[in-house]
């Protein structure tokens, strides 16, 4: 019988293990927030993910249950646990990404390295914050903040009174986080992936370049990381997976700082942006390898095909049209050059695709996968 994954989310996550779902011969359903999500070429049920008749409904029909978001609330996940459903990542993992108070806790309880951070309920303890550490700092929410929503410079605690207010009206988790404001040379960002059995199977270091908070290109693996960079990246990435007990893939963003240190900023439990280059680059793509590994089957190689793969997200999309209408141009233009159009409508700043370029020479995959992009957003 064929082995059954159900992804709660509808996202280009979900929509990108179809094809190795499809490959491997793995049924996949898919819980969609809406109609015509980005997964609408899966078995795509529409239903709300809090309510915990729908997602129970929804498990019934398969061998395990994974997401394309960490979003789930806890009791839905209980409740999933409680009906005897494996869930991949499990909850206990899930608290520790959905909230960045409890993850900077697990960290530092770890002794992993990790910005200097606290936890602040107001404008006095964010000052005090401020005072000890050069009068600048990151004021993050705790929960629901991506691409970069939710992430503030301040120099004073005013600039944070909108959030403290909502933190009056009882959002937020009760606390914001504040952080140091990092040094960074560059950020990277390691993935791996973990079967509930324990084999754990990473992929090369990446380097990640951020634009307003937004992943906007990857280049693999990072440059100039051979050696020290990825030991310290994949030894990182292996002890949180282990101690946090992440099942599936986990992504583990870095900073690396002008005085040579690597330092976790973000996880996320769930195939990431900064992986997409595997679909192309890589032996083993990191949606192949989450199926795989949330179905407790032996891992994939994850060799790379080429020296480099550079991935280049299409931000936003074309100002008329949709990516489809450019498409023709761009594949006369440029055979090589491998497009993922996510199906989205284009919207200011939103993720609807992104395009990979692997070679032999980085200056020059990084110069086509721009070009290319180019076609996607004039
Ligand atoms: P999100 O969860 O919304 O993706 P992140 O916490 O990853 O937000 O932050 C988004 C970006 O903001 C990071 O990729 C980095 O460029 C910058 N940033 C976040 N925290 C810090 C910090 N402590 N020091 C310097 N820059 C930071």
């Amino acid at each position: 019988m064929a082995y059954r994954v159900g992804v709660i989310g509808g996202g280009q996550l979900a929509r990108m293990m179809v094809p190795p779902a499809v490959h491997l011969g793995i049924e996949i359903s898919v819980l969609a927030e809406t109609e015509g999500s980005s997964a609408r070429l899966a078995a795509t049920r529409v239903g709300d993910y809090h309510d915990v008749d729908v997602v129970l409904d929804f498990a019934r029909g398969v061998d395990v249950v994974t997401f394309d978001h960490e979003h789930v609330p806890q009791p839905v996940l209980a409740a999933l646990v409680e009906a005897g459903v494996e869930v991949h990542p499990g909850p206990a993992a899930l608290a520790v990404a959905q909230d960045k108070i409890v993850m900077r806790e697990r960290l530092t309880a770890l002794g992993l390295p990790i910005p200097d951070w606290a936890a602040v309920h107001d404008a006095a303890g964010l000052e005090a914050f401020l005072a000890d550490h050069g009068g600048r700092a990151v004021v993050k929410t705790a929960r629901g903040g991506y691409d970069g929503k939710g992430v503030r410079v301040v120099s004073g605690a005013h600039d944070a009174d909108d959030w403290f207010a909502a933190l009056a009206d009882g959002g937020s988790g009760g606390a914001l986080l504040v952080e140091e404001l990092v040094e960074f040379r560059r950020e990277l960002s390691q993935l791996v992936a973990r079967r509930p059995s324990g084999q754990i199977v990473p992929w090369p270091v990446v380097e990640t370049v951020q634009r307003d908070g937004v992943c906007a290109e990857v280049f693999a693996p990072a440059p100039s990381s051979a050696g020290r960079v990825a030991d310290v990246a994949d030894d990182i990435a292996r002890t949180v997976a282990e101690r946090l007990g992440v099942t599936g893939v986990l992504a583990v963003e870095l900073f690396e700082t002008t005085d040579e240190r690597l330092l976790i900023n973000e996880l996320a439990m769930r195939p990431h942006n900064t992986g997409h280059w595997t679909i192309d680059g890589s032996v083993t793509s990191q949606f192949e390898q989450h199926l795989r590994a949330v179905l407790d089957l032996p891992l994939g190689d994850t060799g790379c095909h080429r020296p480099h793969s550079v991935m280049v997200n299409v931000l936003g999309g074309p100002t008329t049209g949709t990516m489809a209408d450019r498409l023709p141009a761009l594949m006369l233009d440029q055979p090589a050059v491998k497009v993922h159009d996510y199906g989205k409508e284009p919207r200011p700043g939103r993720k609807v695709g992104h395009v990979t370029v692997i070679g032999d020479d980085l200056d020059e995959s990084v110069f086509r996968a721009r070009a290319a992009v180019e076609f996607f957003t004039e």
